[in-house]
């Protein structure tokens, strides 16, 4: 009986499996970690959110440079495909309000649990605390009758609690994910093995993640943790984007920063820096807080009076107090220009590991149009690690259980052609 193995029990390698199991192939699920989807049950943490909503050429463009290889691929299971999957699993799901989508319960808990359950019944055989270390290629112990030694990229070499074990397999789909968090079991191991066999690779960068900033001890003391809310971002070169993110110890992260992270992360590999110029008060215009503050403040502080007269206080006069030189507050035509455009530094993107997802990978100039790796026939790859990034909002669980699928058809039409 044909084996195909699908390395990394994620939300990729499982929708890979299911589409193998369901074309009547034997399918073995290995896995590093002792339970399946660990980051997936993070993912759920803050509310799953598995897809959106939006109309679908909007939807690929947050594909990025990838678009136009992912187009083909998310298109054949988009977003409305994707919510008729969960729901064939049980699990209702909705629409929020910012037009993402989440299972009713917002949570993976019950998503995976139902699908871990269907695949089993569909045949899947999993083997968990299997580390993958790459190819065995000179084992004697895995040659076949004849003597001969089999083809040498199927011969899988894993570290288990029982020691070292070989697999054959007559097809591989590799769905490793990417290099963040870790401990969930995404740690990028396989980058210097796959770049060994000469494969195109991206490096591995920080997607959907913080930055630093030059934050004084006064400012991190007083405005760590705080959210910088309804505030507008701009990027030299990019439109401005409303929102909301958060200080962090080190500088800032989430929301809008994330949406922004693929450009910070460009210009910081470019320039050694990257500059976001927030507007603290972007329903005003620039003639409105120059007027404000051009009233009389008699004996009021400045504080005071940007609070009375702007609403401007908190977390947000304190980072206009951190960004600017003390006597700006005395000439209100450069206040007024500082309150709207405030340029932040960021010298540096905040490790990999605290990422949210990661960008580069493998390339898809490498591989063919059903993911399989040319320089390795029959071997498949899916998920975070082909390169590509998205921000959050659902475009990556929908690029990675698209890739899935993607890289089980390809592998299943391979198969049928190899065998004529
Ligand atoms: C905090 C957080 C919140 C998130 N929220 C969302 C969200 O709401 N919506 C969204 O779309 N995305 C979200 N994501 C991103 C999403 O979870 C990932 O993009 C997705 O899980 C990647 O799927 P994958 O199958 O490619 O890889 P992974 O889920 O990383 O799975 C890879 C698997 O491969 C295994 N593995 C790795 N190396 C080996 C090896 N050598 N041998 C054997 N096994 C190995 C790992 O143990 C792991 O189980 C979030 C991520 C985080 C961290």
């Amino acid at each position: 009986m044909t084996t195909i193995a699908v390395i990394g029990a994620g939300p990729a390698g499982l929708m890979a499996a299911e589409t193998l199991a369901q074309a009547g192939l034997n399918v073995q699920v290995f896995d590093a970690k002792p339970s399946a989807g660990r980051k997936f049950l993070m993912a759920g943490r803050g509310g799953l959110n598995i897809t959106h909503s939006e109309a679908s050429d909007l939807f690929i463009s947050r594909y990025r440079e990838r678009q136009a290889e992912m187009a083909l691929i998310v298109k054949s299971f988009d977003a409305q495909a994707l919510r008729d999957w969960v729901h064939g699993l049980g699990v209702e799901s909705f629409v929020g309000s910012s037009g993402r989508v989440f299972p009713q319960e917002m949570k993976a808990a019950p998503l995976l649990r139902a699908w871990l359950h269907r695949l089993r019944q569909q045949g899947v055989q999993f083997f968990m605390r299997h580390r993958w270390l790459g190819w065995d290629e000179a084992d004697p112990t895995l040659s076949d009758t004849t003597g001969q030694t089999k083809d040498t990229t199927q011969q899988l070499s894993f570290v288990t609690p029982q020691g070292k074990k070989l697999v054959q397999a007559d097809a591989v789909i590799l769905a490793l994910g990417g290099g963040s968090w870790a401990a969930l079991g995404s740690d990028g191991a396989w980058w210097p093995w796959l770049k060994e066999k000469e494969i195109e690779l991206a490096p591995l960068m920080p997607s959907n993640g913080g930055f630093e900033a030059h934050w004084s001890q006064h400012f991190v003391e007083q405005y760590a943790g705080e959210p910088i809310k309804t505030a507008s971002f701009k990027v030299a070169g990019t439109a401005p984007i409303r929102g909301e993110c958060m200080v962090t110890q080190h500088g800032l992260e989430g929301g809008v920063i994330y949406a922004l992270s693929a450009i910070l992360r460009g210009q910081i590999l470019q320039r050694g820096k990257a500059i976001v110029t927030i507007d603290l008060l972007p329903d005003h215009d620039i003639q409105k807080v120059f007027d404000e503050l051009s009233r009389a403040r008699g004996s009021k502080s400045m504080s005071s009076h940007l609070r009375t007269r702007l609403g401007l206080h908190g977390v947000k006069a304190g980072l206009l107090r951190e960004a600017t030189a003390a006597d700006i507050f005395k000439d209100p035509v450069k206040l007024a220009k500082a309150i709207k455009a405030l340029p932040i530094e960021l010298p540096a993107c905040r490790p990999i590991d605290e990422a949210i997802s990661t960008a580069g990978g493998v390339k898809f100039e490498g591989l063919t149009a059903g993911l399989m790796i040319k320089k390795l026939p029959g071997i498949f790859v899916a998920g975070e690690m082909l390169d590509w990034e998205a921000p959050t909002g659902g475009y990556l669980l929908n690029g990675c259980m698209a890739t899935g699928r993607a890289a089980a058809s390809g592998l299943i039409k391979w198969l049928s052609h190899s065998r004529r």
